[in-house]
């Protein structure tokens, strides 16, 4: 593994492009069965079926009155009530109707045999012996939603790996379904490194700062589908880096946040290697994080990280072949070992939320049962003018205003990929192609919504 390959070094589009094909090559994970109440964001593990015509009746989307259309081919004429459906009304009080009779229907209840329009409360007056007069035609078909229009009994209602909105919840709970057959949650373990780092319910010395990071990439990890697994943080010490990247390596995806840069106390890279990690991005042409690192490397059981972890390895323990998870698992020594997929994401704050959103979100998504969803691009005119060094895609912390058909965005005044407080502000990135150095006010622009997993 080496960063300063420069094949490693990937545009974002082509980095992006990396991570999508390996994602749509990764298995589901198996199912489990929850409850629709607990089936939130979770990805569909068996077809979705209507478990009858959809809607089950011919269903007026009006209030107002089931009439034969041919009966007011002439307006205004007199209609007699003979009845009244309300929803849920039983399919025995459906009448029939007569020419010239009209039943008085409300939004949601059954059509009788033989009606065929609905007309529309607002479209009648009420006469003082009790008919009605109609005061407009009504084509055949109109405010009914005929019996299986929607969906015929047995269609496929939400495929596999369709991820649960409320919507999706709604349609399942319409079709039956109290508990829903969902894929498991991919176990992602957050590990953060670095000397400086305190957790958040510690009080930081004045040269020390709270990992913030653990807490954005589990929310995100969540967002995308996943579990997050927190690690305790790993210290600028090798040996325990390693034991750590090994504890992380026992899940479906290792996330490791900081130590990934060139500097002298950057050990993530090296302390991979022993991993026997293949790297597929190296680093990225992108503004925050560069310094991404993206590949797969082999898990290795916990007692020969231990032994890592040994001050003076002995030379008979030093010698031994390294076991590995799955070979260990499943008692077969000539098992092939596990790999697992892992990111290297940047430290600072603002590096670490953008690359998660732009390449990790995809895999945990794919680990999760779904497809990886396409990053949500959309176009705004720039306020005022902008200039940036060409070289890298620049993704800016910005915020949209306006209305709907000239929205506007403006850049947040920010002090770099550390500033949280900036980034908290924003609504969306405005993305800088590498070869723009200035953009003008004006200037249509692409901005990238954040927050937008749930789909
Ligand atoms: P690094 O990528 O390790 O060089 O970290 C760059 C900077 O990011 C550090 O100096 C910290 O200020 C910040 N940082 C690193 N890790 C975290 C973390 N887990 N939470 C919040 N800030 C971090
Ligand atoms: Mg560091």
């Amino acid at each position: 593994m080496n960063f300063s390959n420069n094949e490693q070094v990937l545009s974002f589009v082509r980095a992006r492009q990396v991570v999508e094909k390996l994602a749509r090559r990764l298995k589901p994970p198996a199912a489990e069965t929850v409850p629709l109440s607990r089936s939130l964001a979770r990805f569909v593990a068996e077809p979705i079926r209507a478990d009858r015509d959809f809607p089950p009746f011919p269903r007026a989307t009006r209030d107002g009155f089931a009439v034969c259309s041919a009966d007011l081919s002439a307006v205004p004429v007199r209609l007699k009530i003979v009845g009244e459906i309300k929803a849920g009304a039983e399919p025995e009080s459906l009448r029939l109707l007569l020419p010239g009779d009209a039943v008085s229907i409300m939004t949601g209840a059954p059509v009788p045999p033989h009606a065929d329009a609905v007309l529309m409360l607002e479209h009648t007056k009420p006469c003082a012996d009790g008919s009605i007069e109609a005061l407009r035609q009504v084509a055949a078909g109109e405010n009914i939603v005929a019996r299986g229009a929607e969906a015929g009994k047995n269609q496929l209602l939400l495929e596999v790996g369709t991820r649960l909105t409320p919507t999706g919840i709604a349609l399942a709970a319409s079709a039956g379904y109290s508990s829903i057959a969902v894929f498991r949650r991919p176990r992602v373990a957050v590990l953060a490194t670095g000397d400086e780092l305190v957790p958040v319910h510690a009080a930081p010395g004045p040269s020390q700062i709270r990992n913030s990071n653990l807490h954005s990439l589990a929310a995100q990890i969540e967002l995308a589908g996943g579990e997050p697994v927190p690690l305790p943080i790993a210290p600028d010490d090798p040996r325990r880096l390693r034991e750590l990247i090994a504890e992380a390596f026992e899940h479906d995806l290792a996330l490791f946040s900081g130590g990934v840069s060139m500097g002298k106390y950057d050990l993530v890279r090296d302390a991979l290697k022993e991993f026997k990690a293949e790297v597929f991005i190296g680093a990225a042409r992108i503004q925050p994080g560069k310094p991404i690192v993206f590949g797969e490397a082999e898990a290795i059981v916990k007692e020969q990280s231990k032994r890592w972890a040994d001050p003076e390895p002995s030379a008979s323990s030093g010698g031994t072949p390294p076991h590995y998870a799955n070979s260990a698992r499943s008692g077969d020594p000539t098992a092939e070992p596990r790999r697992v997929l892992f990111f290297g994401l940047p430290g600072n704050p603002v590096s670490t939320l953008v690359t998660f959103e732009l390449f990790v979100s995809p895999v945990v998504r794919a680990l999760a049962g779904g497809e990886p969803a396409p990053l949500l691009f959309a176009s705004a005119r720039l306020k005022s003018e902008l200039r940036v060094a060409t070289g890298v895609t620049r993704f800016l912390p910005a915020r949209l205003s306006g209305e709907p058909g000239r929205v506007e965005v403006e850049c947040l005044a920010w002090h770099g990929s550390g500033d949280l407080v900036s980034a908290a502000r924003a609504d969306c990135y405005l993305v800088v192609p590498d070869d723009r150095e200035r953009i003008g006010a004006g200037e249509e622009v692409c901005i990238l919504i954040f927050g937008a997993e749930l789909r």
